[in-house]
């Protein structure tokens, strides 16, 4: 009998660094801009221009490298990649080759093979018979993000690139828009047999959704099964991902390394950065969505989920944590912000930061529950009123009159009230029939409005009818 199927997967993602200039030149690295309208002789590959290295993309990449546990290494060196395509007007691409920028780091359980700095092509646009071409890309920074083949399936990677991208996003490394084309991610897929050496892979280029990227990879796996038990064999090669048919189909037969003539760029400084700075820069990393969401589960006792959620975004969590401080209720403010804050951000398409009900409102109203003053289901109605006035939940609690009668001599009497005018069944409770008690407290709660905090009615009842 023969094994069953396994599919081994790793990926390769590369990241636009979200820097002001592009990486040899003075040239906006903005997207969107009208074509070829950001370029310059640098970026343009004219002879006898000379590349310049942006720090800041240098320092960008170190923070990635020291976010996914790298060794990030004090020197790196930029060499030429050498092919021909109209994208690319120099005829070589500046990447970082057999001395990258960082090795051997880690996302979760995923390992990163390494990181490297380079510089990204230009763009090619199809138009009828011919192509035009836009040079705004080229020049633009990129780190490339090479995992070791550790993923399983699908769903394994689109986890791993999603923290990714939060780390990458975290870090201010890069934007992670993906229909921008920030990332982009390159899936290598090969399957095997359980126990058996590795398969051949093919390299699917290009995939700039989580969702094409599952399902390139879902359809990889199954057309490669498919051909292994036909008994035929599968070429190494680059394919791409048709969107409209959720087929890959072959791009090209996949050149070998060292037909792209890498050799170090004689433009180029070696890449040097100091240790000391190396760990500057590692101090003023920002506390990253795993740990916080581990600290979540530790210090506020949330569950798994609710800490997960809740450090998707940087700005998500510092309003959560904002909430929870002044609320001094960490749970309730995570059921808060999960449920309510977050579904109301979709449905109305709204940034966090543009959106009306600040943490502090957020908090007031959790402690305005606490403290009795509201009920439950006016909660509610408050803060759905917040998200569409803006205004406090104080100001709501007035205007709607909704404040909880909890205060005890108020309610003695609206109860005396009851009493006077519900003379028969209190006759009937004090001559033991129990059950009308529900019947007394129904009448105060009518009378109250419905405002008056429950343990509080009754006790005020019993002690009116019980003495
Ligand atoms: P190249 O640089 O030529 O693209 P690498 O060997 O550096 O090739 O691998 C690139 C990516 O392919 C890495 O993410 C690696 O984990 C993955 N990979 C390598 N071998 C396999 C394989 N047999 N099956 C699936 N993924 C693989
Ligand atoms: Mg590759
Ligand atoms: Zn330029």
């Amino acid at each position: 009998m023969p094994g069953k199927w396994e599919a081994v997967i790793g990926l390769e993602v590369h990241a636009r660094l979200l820097t002001s200039t592009k990486i040899f030149c003075g040239c906006s690295p903005a997207f969107g801009a009208p074509p070829n309208t950001h370029v310059c002789p640098i970026c343009l590959g004219y002879p006898g221009s000379l590349p310049v290295l942006n720090r800041k993309a240098v320092e960008l990449a170190v923070r990635m490298g020291l976010a996914t546990d790298c060794e990030v290494h004090p020197r790196s060196v930029f060499a030429r990649k050498n092919y021909f395509y109209p994208d690319l007007p120099k005829g070589y691409q500046i990447s970082q080759f057999d001395r990258p920028i960082a090795t051997n780091g880690r996302i979760g359980d995923v390992r990163i093979r390494r990181i490297h700095m380079e510089e990204d092509a230009g763009k090619l646009m199809h138009h009828g018979d011919g192509s035009l071409v836009d040079l705004n890309r080229a020049g633009t920074p990129l780190v490339e993000i090479v995992t070791e083949p550790d993923l399983a399936n699908a769903d394994d990677a689109v986890a791993y690139l999603t923290r990714l991208r939060q780390v990458l996003m975290y870090t201010g490394a890069c934007d992670g828009n993906m229909e921008e084309g920030s990332l982009r991610c390159d899936a290598n897929v090969s399957v095997r047999r359980e126990g058996e050496e590795l398969g051949t892979r093919t390299e699917t280029k290009n995939l700039n959704s989580f969702r094409y990227v599952g399902r390139a990879i879902e359809h990889e796996i199954e057309r490669q099964i498919a051909v292994l038990e036909r008994g035929g064999k599968i070429d190494q090669e680059t394919r791409l991902y048709d969107v409209a048919t959720g087929e890959t189909r072959v791009m090209r037969s996949k050149e070998e390394a060292h037909d792209y003539r890498y050799f170090p760029d004689p433009d180029l400084l070696t890449l040097d950065v100091e240790p000391s700075q190396i760990e500057e820069i590692r101090r003023a990393l920002p506390e990253l969505p795993a740990p916080r969401a581990a600290r979540y589960q530790r210090d506020f006792g949330l569950s798994v989920k609710d800490a997960e959620a809740l450090v998707v975004t940087k700005a998500l969590a510092e309003y959560y944590e904002a909430v929870a401080a002044e609320a001094a209720n960490a749970k309730a403010a995570a059921n808060w912000v999960r449920n309510e804050v977050l579904r109301v951000l979709n449905e109305e398409k709204v940034e966090l930061e543009e959106y009306r009900v600040t943490p502090s409102m957020l908090a007031r109203l959790i402690k305005l529950i606490d403290s009795g003053a509201i009920g439950g289901k006016s909660a509610k109605e408050i803060f759905d009123d917040m998200s569409q006035s803006g205004e406090a939940p104080e100001t709501i609690v007035e205007r709607k009159g909704l404040s909880q009668i909890s205060d005890p001599s108020a309610i003695r009497e609206a109860a005396e009230r009851v009493i006077t005018a519900n003379a028969a069944q209190v006759e009937q409770y004090r001559g033991g029939k129990q059950q009308v008690f529900g019947f007394l407290v129904g009448q105060l709660m009518k009378e109250t409005r419905g405002k008056a905090k429950a343990e509080l009615a009754n006790a005020v009842l019993r002690e009116l009818l019980d003495r």
